[in-house]
């Protein structure tokens, strides 16, 4: 099929036929190689439409007051140590967290992926663990954290040492000119995808999203909380991105998904979920007021569960109830992903970001 234009003495003819087996070539992997961004037709549907719910998801760390933060960590009465040493845990572990999955993004995932809608929605998830990074220089500065003490935290504290080694190693092993026609080489990236999107940012994240924001749901730190709050709402986004990734790989690639490698991935969810368990009893060496560590490693299992039965993965501990019923109100997996919607303004529109009352909580 061929269209004519007669634009003057010169005519041109468009073929229809080429730029359909051009759409048809759209793939994850091994798809057409295009030095051009051409987006349109869309075969990643959801890839766009994330891409313009994350963009206006838009936020910037200095549009979050710090004020009472500073006051609450300079006066050992109002906050325990324990609950200082939760922020600074929390600090020091997303400080070189958000980096690595920035670096994942941008020298692997994109790089290996050929469709440009997923280059598109992926640019934008790097682009917002650096406002996640940014946002951690603005705490550390905001407290007058010494940044020397920051790095030091993920050089000495084995349960976060054991956490980033987990991830790095799916990544050092995929860096470019993979052959990706290779069964072998399309299950490293699969399972790349799975343990980036589901086991770090799905589970890892989620027992230090937990402890924070139960601080801030007793009113302290609220900047600091407030900040995870969007940092958890950018997160459930980047999880749907692996996520929705990982299943069209799956589906464009069948003869991956073997029951072998079902169970490879079980096993790395359960590795994910026991560096996870020992990470918060780091956190909460002690229980403190509304924070026990036995119901964080509980929420644990039940999370990395959602998450496997998300990419049609059995269960490792079936039957488990959410221990934290409140945190279900702000990261149950099928709310989360509107839980903020109408309470923030789009950015372009907004001078400051709405502060969360007490009441939405
Ligand atoms: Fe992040
Ligand atoms: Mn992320």
């Amino acid at each position: 099929m061929q269209k004519s234009f007669q634009i003057g003495a010169k005519s041109f003819v468009l073929d229809q036929t080429k730029a359909e087996a051009a759409f048809a070539a759209k793939q994850v992997i091994n798809g057409r190689e295009s030095m051009t961004f051409n987006l349109l037709p869309l075969k990643y549907q959801w890839a766009y439409d994330l891409y313009r719910t994350m963009k206006a998801n838009h936020w910037e760390p200095e549009d979050i007051p710090m004020g009472k933060d500073i006051e609450q960590w300079r006066d050992e009465k109002t906050v325990s140590e324990v609950e200082r040493w939760i922020i600074r845990m929390g600090i020091g572990y997303f400080s070189a967290a958000e980096g690595i999955v920035g670096d994942n993004i941008q020298h692997v995932v994109r790089e290996l992926v050929t469709a440009p809608e997923l280059k598109l929605v992926l640019g934008r998830h790097a682009h917002e663990e650096n406002i996640h990074a940014d946002s951690l220089l603005y705490m550390i500065s905001s407290l007058q954290i010494n940044p020397h003490e920051c790095e030091a935290m993920f050089e000495d504290i084995p349960t976060i040492l054991r956490k980033n080694e987990f991830v790095t190693r799916t990544s050092r092993a995929l860096r470019r000119d993979l052959d990706l026609t290779l069964p072998e080489n399309k299950r490293l990236l699969a399972r790349n995808v799975f343990v980036f999107g589901q086991c770090m940012e799905g589970t890892q994240f989620y027992g230090l999203f937990g402890m924070v924001l139960s601080l801030y749901r007793q009113n302290k730190f609220p900047g600091i909380g407030q900040m995870f709050r969007y940092t958890l709402r950018d997160e459930s986004n980047h999880i749907e991105v692996f996520r929705n990734l990982f299943m069209d790989l799956v589906d464009e690639n069948r003869e991956i998904w073997t029951p072998e490698f079902k169970d490879e991935l079980r096993g790395l969810m359960h590795e994910a979920v026991e560096l996870e368990k020992e990470f918060i009893r780091d956190c909460l060496p002690v229980n403190s007021i509304g924070l026990s560590a036995e119901d964080f490693i509980t929420y644990i299992d039940y999370i990395a569960d959602r998450r496997l039965e998300s990419c049609g993965l059995a269960p490792l501990s079936p039957g488990v109830k959410n221990p934290l019923p409140w945190l279900a109100e702000m990261m149950d997996i099928k709310k989360e992903q509107n839980f903020f919607e109408g309470r923030v303004t789009e950015y372009q529109k907004a001078s400051a970001l709405n502060p969360v009352r007490d009441d939405d909580l």
